[in-house]
């Protein structure tokens, strides 16, 4: 698995209890945080593909993850019919 990018993202130097936030505010802090990253694409989907289930990871939480992945399920599932 590639994870060079990791190194460049704006988190580098950020302590990761931040993308793993307890409440909305922190949600809010991370994503801003997330919103001018350089991997922010290869984080995401690396969340995505792992299926990590904490944390705000490209820019999106948790729920937001779950979401993209039951409507990439949905349109794979339309595909087939
Ligand atoms: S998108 Fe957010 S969590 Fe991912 S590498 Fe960039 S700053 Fe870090």
């Amino acid at each position: 698995m590639d994870t060079i990018w990791m190194a460049q993202g704006n988190c580098a130097d950020a302590p990761p209890s931040t993308f793993f936030p307890s409440d909305g505010v922190g949600v809010e802090v991370a994503r801003r945080i997330c919103g001018t990253c350089p991997v922010k694409d290869q984080c995401l989907e690396h969340a995505l593909e792992s299926r990590i289930d904490h944390g705000v990871w490209g820019g999106c939480s948790e729920r937001e993850r779950r979401r993209i992945l039951k409507r990439r399920r949905d349109l794979a599932l339309s595909a087939t019919r």
